[in-house]
């Protein structure tokens, strides 16, 4: 029996000073492991320095690396997309280039997915060299989430996880553009388990996490998960509503029981000025929602794949290993969607996207 195939995915965008150390403390954390074979695939997310030769180099050296070259910069969530449909193994893990999430609790994710479990994802129980502010902003955001979406996701979760290949072929049917990974992940379900980490400091380099980024990322996640934005609006109109009533009711009194009852310049331009600012706001949330909808409808890839390395004689091993879970799954679940199933195994894909129609 051949051993249990390992994919290890690691995006990078900007990484050339970490590549080298992050490789070895990986090949290192994963040697611990008996009875499994590993592929480690980089994904290369449009770098400006020389990531891309860093890994090259490290592909030459070392069989189990596999490198996906982004055409350009499409994103963290995308690069991960674009290394998960890469991988070939029985369970993908998602891990980032710096070394913030350890490598050596991957052996631990792994002894708990031979346990029967299908998402093992790593808990931020401490987080080093960062900010109070990003602590407690991410702190905030993942309670707030987790209290405006029906889909139940763990707290202080980031993307670092080893996923089945059921979950990852589910993963990979689903089209969305604005990719939340981790609510993606939880939306599937299965069995899922938390291991607790300590989030050490960024060995090297400077965070791409930028705070319009994080802004941007906590919306995706925010709109792609939850409709109450939306019904913010509602519940605003109702408010105001109740509020006119008490106003005219006070004006009705003034009127019959004083003579006091020509003023109210202030109160009628605060109440004008006021609605007029939550209707903005109310187009500006339908606005977002507007145009993710018109993203998708545009279907385009999710990324452009420009350069493969390492992958010549492993559509086997991939293929194997899809037709395996689809078979788990046909059993199990009873009707997957054998559309999603044939388009992720027809022709070599040169644009990423052919297997998430
Ligand atoms: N990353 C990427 N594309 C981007 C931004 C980030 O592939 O556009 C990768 C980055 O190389 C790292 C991971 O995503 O491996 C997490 O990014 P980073 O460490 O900068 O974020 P932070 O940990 O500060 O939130
Ligand atoms: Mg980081």
């Amino acid at each position: 029996m051949t051993a249990t195939l390992v994919s290890v995915v690691v995006p990078c965008y900007d990484e050339e000073p970490v590549l080298t150390p992050t490789h070895a403390a990986l090949a290192r954390a994963l040697s611990v492991i008996e009875g499994a074979a590993f592929e480690i695939v980089y994904v290369n997310d449009g770098s400006r320095d020389r990531t891309l030769e860093v890994l090259r180099e490290l592909q030459r050296a070392d069989a189990r690396v596999r490198v996906v070259s982004l055409s350009r910069n499409f994103g963290h969530q995308l690069a991960v997309s674009a290394g998960i449909e890469h991988a070939a193994g029985a369970c993908v893990v998602v891990i980032d280039a710096d070394l913030q999430d350890p490598p050596e609790v991957i052996p631990e994710m792994f002894a708990l997915w031979r346990e029967g479990y299908h998402v093992v994802y790593g808990v931020r129980a401490e987080r080093e060299g960062e900010t109070a502010f990003k602590t407690w902003t991410a702190r905030l955001f993942y309670r707030l989430i987790n209290r405006l979406s029906h889909v139940e996701m763990p707290l202080d979760a980031g993307d670092f996880r080893l996923m089945d290949r059921r979950v990852v072929e589910v993963l990979l049917s689903m089209p969305e553009r604005d990719r939340y990974l981790r609510g993606m992940v939880s939306w599937i379900g299965f069995r899922q388990i938390a291991v607790v980490y300590r989030r050490a400091a960024r060995r090297a380099g400077r965070s791409k996490y930028p705070l319009a980024k994080m802004v941007r990322f906590a919306a995706d996640g925010l709109l792609s998960f939850s409709l109450t934005p939306l019904r913010l609006a509602i519940w605003t109109g109702f408010a105001a509503i109740l509020i006119a009533f008490a106003g005219i009711l006070w004006a009705v009194l003034l009127r019959l029981f004083t003579n006091d009852w020509v003023k109210g310049w202030a109160s009628l331009f605060t109440a004008v000025s006021f609605l007029g600012g939550v209707q903005l706001v109310t187009l500006g949330i339908i606005g977002e929602y507007i145009g993710r909808i018109y993203a998708e409808v545009k279907r385009r890839p999710l990324y452009v794949v420009a350069e493969r390395l390492g992958f010549d004689s492993r559509r086997d091993a991939r293929d194997a290993a899809r037709a395996e879970a689809t078979d788990a799954a046909r059993l199990e679940i009873g009707s997957p969607d054998e559309k999603a199933v044939e388009g992720a195994t027809a022709g070599e894909a040169t644009v990423g996207a052919d297997a998430m129609r």
